[in-house]
C-alpha cells in the first residue's frame, strides 16, 4: 500500500469538514480562515512507542492520547479546538492497526469538532506527531505568567491515576479488577479539560495542563510568574480507584510525582473564587483547591495538615 493510498483510505474519507477549512488533505498545504476577532493558538507534541507509551499500547489509545494530550494543549490557554495536522512514522503498513488507529482518532476529532487537514506519512519506528490549531479571544489570553501572591490554587479532577495505571500495565503494581480497568484507561484514554480551559477565561490568572506530574508542571508556572507556591498535599483530590489500589503514603506520591493525568492546574484570585464557583457548577466542572500562591519565588513548599511534608517512600523520590 503506498502513502496516497493510505492517506485517502484510512484519513482523508473518514474526514468531517469544518467550514473554516478552504482547502484540507491533498494539496501542498492545507488552508484555513481564522475568524475575526481570534487568534490563532497552536501546538505541537510527538509521542514514541516505548518512550511516550509502552510498546505494546493498542492502536486506538495511541490515536486517542496523541491528539488528547494536544487539545490538552489548547485546553491549559483557554483555546476551542478548529484543526490538525497529523505526521506518523510506521515500522510497516499493517491495515488492521491503520483502520484501528484512524477509526479511534476520528472518533475524538468529531466529538470536539476539530478537522484533520493535512500531514504526512513515513517508515520508521512508531511515532505520532500531532499539531493542533484552537482559536482564542484576541484579548488576554489564559497563560502561565499571570499567578499572583495570595491567588488559590486548584486542579481539575483527581491526580495521580495514570501514574498508578503505567505501573499496573507494568506488572509493578496489581490491583482489584473494578479498579485496574479505571486506572489503565486513564493512562491511555486521558480526558483534555476543554470545557474547563474556556470557562477559566477571564477567571483564572494561570494555567497549565499536568503532563508531566504536579511537581514538574507547577514549577512552569511559577517561573513564568515569579512567585512560589504552598501546596497542602493532604488537600490532593485522589479517586477511590487510586485510594483502594495503593496505600496513603503512595497515593499522594503518585499525585504529586506521576505524570500523563492531563488535568488542568490553574490559579484564580480571591476576588474571582465567587465567579470561578458559578462557571464549575454551572459547566458541572469538578476542581479542588490545593493550596495558595506565595511572593517567594519559585520555591515550592509542600505541606501535610500544616505540617512540613516528608514522604517516606521511594515512589516521592523516583518521581521528583
Ligand atoms: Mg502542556
Amino acid at each position: 500500500m503506498k502513502e496516497f493510498d493510505i492517506i485517502e483510505r484510512f484519513f482523508n474519507q473518514k474526514c468531517h469538514q469544518r467550514k473554516d477549512v478552504i482547502h484540507g488533505i491533498g494539496d501542498d498545504c492545507a488552508i484555513t480562515r481564522v475568524p475575526e476577532g481570534l487568534n490563532l493558538a497552536i501546538t505541537t507534541d510527538t509521542l514514541i512507542s516505548g518512550v511516550h507509551f509502552p510498546i505494546d499500547t493498542p492502536p486506538e489509545a495511541i490515536a486517542h492520547k496523541a491528539l488528547a494530550v494536544n487539545l490538552s494543549d489548547l485546553a491549559a490557554m483557554g483555546a476551542e479546538p478548529a484543526w490538525y495536522s497529523l505526521s506518523l512514522s510506521l515500522p510497516e503498513v499493517d491495515e488492521n492497526w491503520l483502520e484501528a488507529f484512524s477509526t479511534s482518532l476520528f472518533e475524538l476529532s468529531r466529538y470536539y469538532s476539530i478537522q484533520l487537514i493535512g500531514g504526512d506519512t513515513v517508515q520508521g519506528p512508531l511515532s505520532v506527531t500531532i499539531t493542533a490549531h484552537g482559536f482564542v479571544p484576541n484579548e488576554s489570553p489564559l497563560t502561565r505568567s499571570g499567578a499572583k501572591p495570595g491567588d488559590m490554587i486548584y486542579v481539575s479532577g483527581t491526580l495521580g491515576d495514570a501514574g498508578v495505571g503505567l505501573d499496573i500495565q507494568k506488572g509493578k503494581l496489581i490491583a482489584s479488577e473494578h479498579c485496574v480497568q479505571y486506572l489503565i484507561n486513564r493512562l491511555y484514554y486521558p480526558s483534555p479539560r476543554l470545557l474547563a480551559g474556556t470557562a477559566l477565561r477571564r477567571i483564572a490568572s494561570s494555567c497549565i495542563d499536568l503532563s508531566d506530574g504536579l511537581i514538574r508542571d507547577i514549577q512552569h508556572v511559577l517561573k513564568a510568574s515569579e512567585c512560589g507556591a504552598r501546596i497542602q498535599v493532604d488537600k490532593l483530590p485522589l479517586s477511590v480507584a487510586l485510594k483502594e489500589s495503593v496505600d496513603v503514603e503512595d497515593a499522594y506520591s503518585y499525585a504529586l510525582g506521576a505524570g500523563d493525568d492531563y488535568e488542568l492546574l490553574f490559579t484564580v484570585s480571591e476576588e474571582n473564587k465567587g465567579t470561578l464557583d458559578i462557571a464549575l457548577a454551572n459547566a458541572n466542572i469538578s476542581a479542588t483547591c490545593i493550596g495558595h500562591i506565595t511572593g517567594i519565588k519559585q520555591k515550592l513548599e509542600l505541606r501535610f495538615e500544616d505540617q512540613p511534608y516528608q514522604s517516606l517512600r521511594s515512589g516521592f523520590e523516583h518521581f521528583s
